[in-house]
């Protein structure tokens, strides 16, 4: 079944988000004293296409979130260069929607209120908004719950009007991660369904972070594989499992892809011992980040 992955860039496509030489390191305290760098990210090269679903796969720890919080430019990198559409990011943008794992929507607002947030921000009148957030509800199929406040609704419920939310500014690049998680497995897999749905009519370039090979190789038109220590992409593999892929996730083709990502990341997974543990001494950084948004 070796058809159905191979390692060559896709042929057509105009690149969107570019990341070149990439590098991420933290000033951290050592254990025994004094100051020490960690490298998270080290010499991260890729290419994501127009309109591609690509997934970022890889253990915990490896770095996953430091790339998409780079990309959402919450946290400044500190070597190589992120650009999207040729340009250099700076900083966080309407262009790009984050999806996060844990549920961050706002309590005090209803769920209308939480999908109209990024409206509300780029001053869109109100009866635009309404019917903004209307459509984008009814693709979530949240419609009778605009009323409702997020502790009235499921996990799956909420991530649903967190994808609402990211989509109602209509940005190109949807940015998630790990955002079905903390979900049951039967409400996970409904809305990764729910999610290419998503993605076939609206046309956006999707960087989705999971640790879970199967999502990974279900969404994914190309998986970054990435290993430890320090965080870094060893392996891009084209996922040519045919689309819609409903009711594929218990064909053979499926288990074998499930399987050689699996290999995958066991081959590139040899973790320098002499790295540095991470020790957060200063998040001021991610704060003033965050702030600014
Ligand atoms: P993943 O999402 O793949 O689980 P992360 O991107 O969250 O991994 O983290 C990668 C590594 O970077 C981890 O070892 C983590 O401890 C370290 N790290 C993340 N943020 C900071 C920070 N502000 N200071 C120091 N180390 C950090
Ligand atoms: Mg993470």
């Amino acid at each position: 079944m070796d058809h159905l992955t191979d390692l060559k860039p896709p042929v057509a496509g105009k690149i969107k988000i570019e990341f070149k030489d990439v590098r991420k390191v933290y000033r951290i305290k050592k254990e025994h004293g004094g100051c020490g760098d960690f490298v998270v990210l080290d010499n991260i090269n890729l290419n994501v296409y127009d309109g591609e679903f690509l997934t970022l796969v890889g253990p915990s720890g490896c770095g996953k979130s430091t790339i998409l919080d780079l990309l959402a430019g919450l946290i400044p990198n500190s070597g190589g260069a992120i650009l999207i559409d040729g340009r250099v990011i700076e900083g966080p943008a309407m262009d790009r929607g984050f999806v996060m794992q844990a549920y961050a929507l706002f309590p005090w607002l209803n769920v209308r209120a939480n999908v109209e947030f990024g409206l509300s921000i780029k001053k869109i009148p109100k009866k635009e908004r309404r019917a903004i957030s209307g459509h984008y509800l009814e693709m979530v199929g949240l419609t009778s719950f605009a009323n409702r406040y997020p502790h009235e609704l499921s996990g799956g419920m909420k991530q649903r009007v967190a994808i609402a939310r990211a989509l109602a500014f209509d940005p190109q690049v949807l940015l998630m991660d790990e955002p079905f998680a903390a979900l049951d497995a039967q409400t996970r897999e409904t809305l990764q369904d729910e999610l290419l749905g998503l993605w076939e009519k609206t046309q956006k370039t999707v960087v989705f972070v999971t640790h879970a090979i199967d999502e990974a190789v279900y969404l994914a038109d190309r998986i970054a594989v990435m290993a430890a220590g320090p965080g870094r992409i060893t392996d891009v593999v084209n996922i040519k499992l045919s689309r819609p892929r409903q009711g594929s996730r218990g064909s053979a083709e499926f288990g074998w892809l499930r399987h050689k990502i699996g290999q995958y990341l066991k081959s590139g997974k040899e973790i320098q011992e002499d790295q540095p543990r991470a020790v957060i001494t200063d998040v001021a950084e991610v704060i003033d980040a965050q702030a600014a948004l």
